[in-house]
């Protein structure tokens, strides 16, 4: 990486207010697409997050007390605040993450989506009564947990800070958010706007930093309610038990080696257009990616022809020229992914298409196809969260489920067939969060999302993150004391 002196400068968003690090710590954020450093960044250490929860304690009280309509209010302010923004912030992510800027954009959308999603939520969160004996008045309340913790990762910095931190807030609690230390830029400036729109001081707070100083305080806050945690599984491991050492309501949204399985029956357009997307989107660096491809034999060979002219006219390059694909995050996932490459190379033998970088600036590889993989294989087992795709083949229903399932992972699964028996019984069967069939990255903000296995437990998204962010209080009354 290319030191230079940057003009650009981002602070922590503590208590309504930008400032340094408490320790002066900066670090350089860092533009993929040129492996130069952009912007320097306040590095949050311990005592900002003990700042920054502070904060939040403080103004939990009123937040939680406020009319719900008005919290709703509020939140659609934001949306609408960030739909303005949607340019400045899209071309900022896209520096800083490297994604295409038409997905950047998309990402924009979605998070201001969370935020009008939930701010229509607000004053519809409500408990229920009970019916026990006419001596009894027996009713629940929902309550939000209180102070929460977002720890956001670096793939999808602007949206996953809409999906979890919009719930949080439309539910009543205050928030302490940890962005990844790739890409910190966007959540500074949306809590910069959040202030803007009127949101009370301290209600949201942004303090960037490295894991293991300003996240790992963070999870293992005595004075913290709630850890949302979205990332690796060796992670969210830690973060977990950080977390269980308060005893803290935890939720992780882990990673994933999702399998989207064809069958001859499929809509053939329609099934290499979706696994182009699968993969390939945000250069595979999605949770939710469909790594592994898992052929029907009959239609193999004929499908990987497709396939691969398909993935051959896909355009590599910086996002800011809005290229099919952009380039990976860091130089560390370049690493990473480019040692696959030759893991893949070693088991698998040569790619079917691409399995090299660009000889370029910037951290580029190839969308790259392994075929003759085993699902024993490294490559069929590991989350690369890269480019690259493994496929193996099946005959019939029943193995092309066990290779589905053959993994330790459990976020998402996917199925492209025309008949509907086939493909209930695949979502009945598949062990995933979520199913999505004749389509990858099915659903939206209304659906819930989250993990089975060691992609995780809790889950985000769509009104089940309102039971996330929230507990349930049993208020039973005896209304008839004296009586016998
Ligand atoms: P990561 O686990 O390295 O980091 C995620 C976040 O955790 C970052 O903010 C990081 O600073 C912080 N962190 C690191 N060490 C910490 C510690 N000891 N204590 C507390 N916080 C710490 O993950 P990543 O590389 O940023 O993201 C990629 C991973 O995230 C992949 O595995 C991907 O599948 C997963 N992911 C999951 C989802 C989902 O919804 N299930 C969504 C996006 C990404």
């Amino acid at each position: 990486m290319t030191a230079q002196t940057t003009a650009e400068r981002y602070d922590l968003v503590i208590d309504g207010a930008r400032r340094p690090a408490s320790e002066g710590g900066r670090f350089e954020t860092v533009d993929p697409a040129t492996g130069t450093a952009f912007a320097e960044v306040a590095r949050g250490t311990a005592a900002d997050i003990d700042l920054a929860v502070a904060a939040a304690r403080r103004a939990l009280p009123d937040w939680r007390g406020m009319a719900p309509q008005e919290r709703g209010r509020l939140l659609g302010a934001l949306a609408d605040r960030l739909r303005q923004e949607q340019d400045r912030l899209a071309a900022l992510e896209t520096r800083d993450n490297g994604k295409p800027i038409s997905h950047a954009r998309r990402d924009v959308e979605t998070c201001a989506r969370y935020f009008e999603y939930y701010a229509g939520i607000a004053d519809k969160v409500h408990g229920e009564s009970i019916p026990l004996t006419d001596s009894y008045v027996d009713y629940t309340v929902r309550e939000p947990l209180g102070v929460t913790a977002q720890i956001i990762p670096w793939n999808l910095p602007t949206n996953i800070f809409g999906r979890s931190v919009a719930p949080a807030l439309a539910t009543g609690n205050v928030a302490v958010v940890k962005p990844a230390e790739q890409t910190p830029v966007t959540a500074v400036e949306i809590a910069a706007l959040a202030s803007e729109v009127g949101l009370p001081n301290g209600v949201l707070n942004v303090v960037p930093g490295f894991g293991t100083e300003a996240g790992a305080r963070l999870a293992a806050h005595p004075d913290v309610d709630g850890v949302s945690f979205t990332g690796s599984v060796p992670t969210g491991i830690e973060v977990a038990q950080g977390a269980v050492e308060n005893v803290t309501n935890v939720h992780l949204e882990l990673g994933g080696k999702s399998p989207n399985v064809v069958f001859p029956d499929a809509e053939m357009d329609s099934a290499i257009a979706s696994t182009v997307t699968a993969i390939f989107a945000n250069a595979g660096q999605v949770c939710s990616a469909g790594s592994r491809l898992l052929l029907h034999e009959e239609i193999s060979d004929a499908f990987l022809e497709r396939l691969v002219t398909a993935v051959e006219a896909l355009s590599v390059g910086p996002g800011v020229e809005d290229h099919d694909m952009g380039p990976l995050v860091s130089a560390t996932q370049f690493e990473t992914v480019t040692e696959y490459l030759a893991v893949g190379r070693e088991e698998a033998g040569e790619p079917l298409v691409g399995g090299d970088s660009l000889e370029r600036e910037g951290y580029f590889v190839e969308p790259t196809i392994f075929t003759g993989v085993d699902s024993s294989m490294r490559i069929a087992q590991e989350e690369i969260f890269g480019p690259v795709l493994a496929v193996m083949e099946f005959a019939d229903e029943a193995e092309a489920l066990a290779l589905a399932n053959d993994t330790a992972f459990g976020l998402v699964a996917g199925v492209h067939t025309t008949d509907m028996g086939r493909a209930h019984r695949f979502a009945r069967d598949a062990e995933a969060g979520q199913v999505y069939i004749n389509e990858w990255f099915a659903g939206g903000v209304e659906t819930p999302f989250g993990g089975v296995k060691q992609s995780g437990f809790g889950r985000e998204k769509g009104l089940a993150a309102v039971d996330a962010y929230t507990q349930t209080k049993n208020v039973c009354a005896n209304i008839d004391p004296g009586s016998e």
